[in-house]
């Protein structure tokens, strides 16, 4: 399948307050894309156009030219973490996966492989509410690589994990783009940003900033980004 992201003119309001405004992208397969913005700039806004749980006001977000509502086995074809701590606490991280995989008409074996995959194996049968928020994050990776989708999106993927787990999920993102994957990763982490991707989307207040190879940004990633929302900081937010 075509795997690129695409978004056209993408818009959403909310009552008189735009939060994405007539976006124009696309996300590329092979490549660990970032998407960069100051808190409001409408990053969560858009990855939740892009996998169906808001409707666009105007615009399109696509998947392999598909509206995500119009792919016939979604969690086949598109990978999402958008919080990790999504399982029922009384669950355990195998019983969470294999209800996922059940109701998406997934073999239970990619139950076992994506719990090794993400390093849970050994604790799958414990109960998803006493995770750490490393390895909820890891849970809720493991959901998304479920279906062994050809694109994967992280919301803000690395918050509240520590350095092992950072690193950890950079070299998850940039295996998975090296498998052909489209790989979008959400981070407010610059430094993070630099090490992991390889093309970055910038966006403040709704209104793509930037679309560029990060091998064209030259000197620090933070002075280019910072000059480039200078004015889209949402103040007191
Ligand atoms: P980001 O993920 O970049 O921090 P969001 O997509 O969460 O940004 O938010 C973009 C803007 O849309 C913000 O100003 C936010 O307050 C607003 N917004 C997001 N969701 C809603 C909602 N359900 N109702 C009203 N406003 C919202």
């Amino acid at each position: 399948m075509n795997q690129t992201i695409t978004l056209e003119g993408l818009t959403k309001r909310y009552g008189r307050a735009t939060a994405v405004d007539e976006l124009t992208c696309a996300v590329h397969p092979g490549v660990v894309t970032g998407f960069l913005g100051p808190n409001g700039a409408g990053k969560s806004t858009t990855i939740r156009m892009i996998v169906g749980l808001d409707r666009p006001s105007s615009g399109r977000a696509a998947v392999g030219g598909r509206p995500y509502h119009a792919l016939p086995a979604p969690l086949r074809e598109v990978g999402v973490l958008l919080d990790g701590r999504s399982a029922h606490p009384r669950r355990s991280a195998r019983d969470h996966l294999r209800m996922l995989a059940a109701s998406n008409r997934i073999r239970d074996r990619r139950v076992t492989a994506v719990l090794e995959q993400v390093g849970l194996d050994g604790v799958a049968d414990r109960r998803a509410g006493t995770f750490s928020l490393g390895m909820s994050q890891r849970l809720g990776i493991a959901a998304a690589l479920l279906g062994d989708p050809g694109v994967l999106i992280f919301d803000e993927p690395v918050n509240g994990l520590d350095p092992g787990g950072i690193r950890w999920i950079r070299g998850l993102m940039r295996g998975l783009a090296a498998e052909g994957r489209t790989v979008l990763v959400s981070s407010h982490l610059l430094a993070e940003m630099e090490q992991t991707a390889d093309h970055l989307i910038v966006i403040g207040r709704g209104r793509l900033l930037a679309d560029t190879p990060m091998t064209s940004v030259t000197g620090s990633l933070e002075d280019a980004y910072l000059a480039l929302t200078a004015d889209s900081v949402e103040f007191g937010s």
